[in-house]
């Protein structure tokens, strides 16, 4: 199918790019189907861009500029996604670098999350009391513009990753109160089969880690990843959740959903984490059909996050309103499954703060008055709140805006 004509999937549709570009290069259906022709046959100069697209002015000098920083690299499955002739494609303006990503803007920062001042061993962040992160590599099947990783990710920007293993796994050990492990970087599923699975058995093997997470973006980038084989890996080492990816519904092809469906039916559950992005699902009929087909697929709309204040990313920043607005839109409005949680990462390290419309419009000892997504207002009544306990109301709120 031409990736571009109606029904290219930014509806409910379903749609299959393949061979898409590569058709007049020979790529025969069984090496498409191949995961590991798909990375070596990835995206990743110029004049590879330049051989398929028309690119203008600030996305030339983008690609010239910013490959200090992160590391141009899209699969062919993904590249296919992206339209010979329109820079304000969304799924072009994730993936082509721009010049705007060289600008610095007053509030960016390198290290958004602050992770790397929770990290007590090279690669395992541990910041929250019962749970880590364990960026297990730095490299991905294609690059995120907007990674909040990128002073790591793809092995071209400021700083290295250095995961030491067996580091992690004795400090793992020894920190019994560690009951959940996200497996992160990067991305673990572009290791081998063999690996994950060492990398999966060896954290089971620690009694007290509960819950294994992964968060990838490989089912998007690369679905032919998701082959019976790793399925039958993954499905050893269950309670294992997976976070996907995905920010527009076009990123949903045929491909992908078989990807997914494959992962629910080895008994993972899937959840999705969206990225708000200027010109790329900043509207809310854009989202709503994102978490509809996300549902579709078996994949539970789970966050979405305001861009983190990362380097370079100030053109694809949204405003916090446009957030609250799209919830407004979905919450009450369709189903509650597809209404993911909208966060702010806290800059500098303070972690995911729900950000909610205002549906609470009084709260004392004896009422609670509350608006629903019509618009309409009730009383519910309340039992007291002497024995509730709430995280202090900091008295910030002078002290803050005049200090
Ligand atoms: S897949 Fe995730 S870690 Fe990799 S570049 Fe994209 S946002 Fe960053």
């Amino acid at each position: 199918m031409n990736a571009f004509a109606s029904g290219n999937g930014d509806g409910k549709e379903f749609a299959s790019h393949a061979p898409g570009y590569w058709s007049r290069d020979g790529g025969t259906p069984q090496l498409w189907n191949d995961w590991k022709w798909q990375l070596k046959n990835r995206v990743t100069t110029l004049a590879q861009l330049e051989k398929h697209l028309t690119l203008n002015e600030e996305e030339r000098s983008g690609v010239l500029l910013s490959g200090d920083k992160l590391a141009l690299a899209i699969t062919p499955h993904f590249f296919n996604l992206v339209p010979p002739n329109n820079p304000e494609d969304p799924i072009r303006r994730q993936m082509i670098p721009r010049i705007e990503e060289t600008w610095t803007s007053p509030y960016d920062m390198a290290d958004p999350c602050g992770e790397d001042s929770h990290m007590p061993v090279p690669g395992l962040v541990h910041r929250y009391p019962d749970r880590v992160l364990f960026l297990v590599t730095d490299r991905c099947a294609s690059y995120c513009r907007y990674c909040t990783r990128s002073r790591v990710v793809s092995g071209v920007g400021e700083q290295e990753l250095h995961t030491n293993f067996e580091e992690a796994f004795r400090y793992l050990e020894k920190h019994t109160e560690v009951r959940d492990v996200l497996l992160s970087g990067g991305d673990a599923l572009i290791f081998s089969d063999d690996k994950i699975d060492k990398l999966l058995s060896r954290l089971r093997a620690i009694k007290h880690i509960e819950f294994v997470r992964i968060g990838t973006r490989v089912p998007i980038f690369l679905p032919q990843r998701i082959t019976p084989e790793l399925c039958a890996v993954l499905s050893k080492y269950h309670p294992l959740w997976m976070s996907v990816h995905v920010n527009h519904p076009r990123e949903l092809t045929i491909e992908v959903k078989e990807a997914l469906e494959r992962l629910a039916n080895a008994g993972i559950p899937l959840g999705n984490q969206s990225v708000l992005l200027a010109g790329v699902n900043d509207d809310l009929e854009t989202m709503k059909i994102l978490v509809h087909k996300l549902l579709i697929c078996r994949v539970r709309p789970y966050y979405i996050y305001q861009c983190d204040l990362i380097n370079g990313s100030s053109h694809l920043r949204t405003s916090v309103a446009k957030g609250i607005e799209i919830i407004e839109g979905l919450r009450g409005h369709t189903t509650g499954y597809a209404v993911p949680q909208f966060v702010i990462d806290a800059p500098g390290g303070g972690g995911k703060v729900p950000i909610n419309p205002g549906y609470i419009l009084y709260h004392d000892n004896e009422k609670i008055v509350i608006r629903n997504y019509e618009g309409k207002i009730f009383e519910y009544p309340e039992l007291g709140n002497e024995n509730v306990q709430f995280a202090p109301q900091r008295e910030y709120h002078d002290e803050y805006l005049y200090s």
